[in-house]
């Protein structure tokens, strides 16, 4: 099994973890109805993806419009 041979300075540490950081994750607005939503990905509040309705939206689900109304009213 291969040793280090030195020790890692605690700047050297510090300098690989600077890109160790999360970022957060990219939104865009619906063309329908303006939302946000995840981009490539159908829109949860009204299920349209590409000007298209692809997925029945019900008012129950409310899993789905929770996330993107978070982030809405900011
Ligand atoms: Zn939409």
């Amino acid at each position: 099994m291969p040793v280090p041979k030195f020790r890692t300075s605690a700047s050297k540490r510090d300098m690989r973890r600077s890109h160790h950081a999360l970022k957060s994750s990219s939104l865009s607005s619906c063309n329908n109805c303006a939302n946000m939503h995840r981009p490539h990905q159908v829109c949860p509040s009204c299920g349209f993806y590409k000007g298209k309705q692809v997925m029945e939206v019900s008012g129950s689900q409310e899993s789905f419009g929770e996330g993107s109304e978070k982030f809405g009213s900011e």
